[in-house]
């Protein structure tokens, strides 16, 4: 017994050391990133449902690496989280949407709003409100162009603070939206509390919205909801024509996927933006 225990435990060692060593070597390269400004941001649009025309944009980062090839950021970004890295990358992040928002607006386009999306940790950490205040004094940036994407499950974490903070965000005059809602179990009593804008439906509701009748009770109920409490709503995921029709027969709002465009360069987007507006 005493063997096969010492087999397990050996086995149990080298398999902690192999995950480790990736991890360590996946912070390494994410320190390097940083350090040398290997990360891009991809921008996907965010549309008005009835008029078709772009209304905003998410930027979503991006990040390559020499030896590690594209790394997605459901990868790096919880490791950032848990090494505090989240913190400068969120700063790259914010700054750069934001100067590049201001860009597209010095050349002419009607203004759209970037959405920046921010991290539990981020949305915790006690200078947000200086770094947002400092990116939008860098770059110009009116702040009601600025929209950042909190999930539901951040804000539901210590309710009561994350209100407090929105409260704070919202004098700002940034926008705010509630990114992945539904997955989060607020209550409609905590909702009407939250000085957001805007509720951003989950992308796993919106997928079977077509052939899940839950999910389409779902979807009906929040955008219901949402009206009453005068917040907008915009739908993520959305992936066919199908799901577009539904969404606009309950007058959704806007919506977002890869029904319209996936997620592209700061240059294609602006290409794209372009030509939406003079169609
Ligand atoms: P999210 O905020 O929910 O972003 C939406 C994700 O859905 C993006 O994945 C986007 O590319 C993808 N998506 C968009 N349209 C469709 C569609 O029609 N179908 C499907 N199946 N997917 C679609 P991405 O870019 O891989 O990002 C994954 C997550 O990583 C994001 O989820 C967000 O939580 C996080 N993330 C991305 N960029 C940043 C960032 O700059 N800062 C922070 N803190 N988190 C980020
Ligand atoms: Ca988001
Ligand atoms: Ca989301
Ligand atoms: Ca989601």
């Amino acid at each position: 017994a005493k063997q096969n225990g010492g087999d397990a435990h050996h086995f149990f060692v080298a398999e902690m050391n192999a995950h480790t060593t990736e991890r360590l070597e996946l912070e390494g390269r994410l320190r390097y990133a940083l350090a040398h400004q290997k990360f891009t941001l991809d921008y996907q649009p965010q549309v008005d449902i009835r008029s078709g025309r772009i209304i905003g944009a998410e930027a979503l980062i991006r990040w390559h690496d020499e030896q590690l090839g594209s790394i997605a950021p459901a990868r790096f970004i919880p490791l950032a989280e848990e090494t505090g890295l989240i913190m400068p990358i969120g700063e790259w992040v914010l700054h750069t949407a934001c100067a590049q928002n201001k860009a597209w607006q010095d050349t002419g386009c009607a203004p759209i709003s970037v959405a920046v999306n921010i991290s539990p940790r981020q949305f915790r950490q006690a200078n947000l409100l200086e770094t947002i205040t400092q990116a939008l004094a860098d770059t110009g940036l009116n702040p009601c162009f600025l929209e950042l994407e909190i999930t539901e499950s951040t804000i539901m974490h210590q309710a009561e603070k994350s209100i407090i903070t929105l409260e704070k965000l919202h004098k700002m005059g940034v926008r705010l939206s509630v990114d992945d809602f539904g997955t989060g179990y607020s209550s409609l009593s905590y909702l009407k509390r939250f000085p957001v804008h805007k509720l951003k439906i989950d992308q796993s509701f919106v997928r079977d919205i077509n052939v899940d009748p839950d999910d389409a009770a779902i979807v009906t109920a929040v955008i219901a909801m949402a009206r009453s409490l005068n917040v907008l709503t915009i739908a993520e995921g959305v992936e066919t024509g199908g799901q577009l029709a539904f969404l606009d027969s309950l007058e959704c709002g806007e919506y977002q996927g890869y029904y319209f465009a996936k997620p592209m360069s700061a240059d294609k987007f602006f290409a794209l933006l372009r030509n939406n507006q003079t169609e």
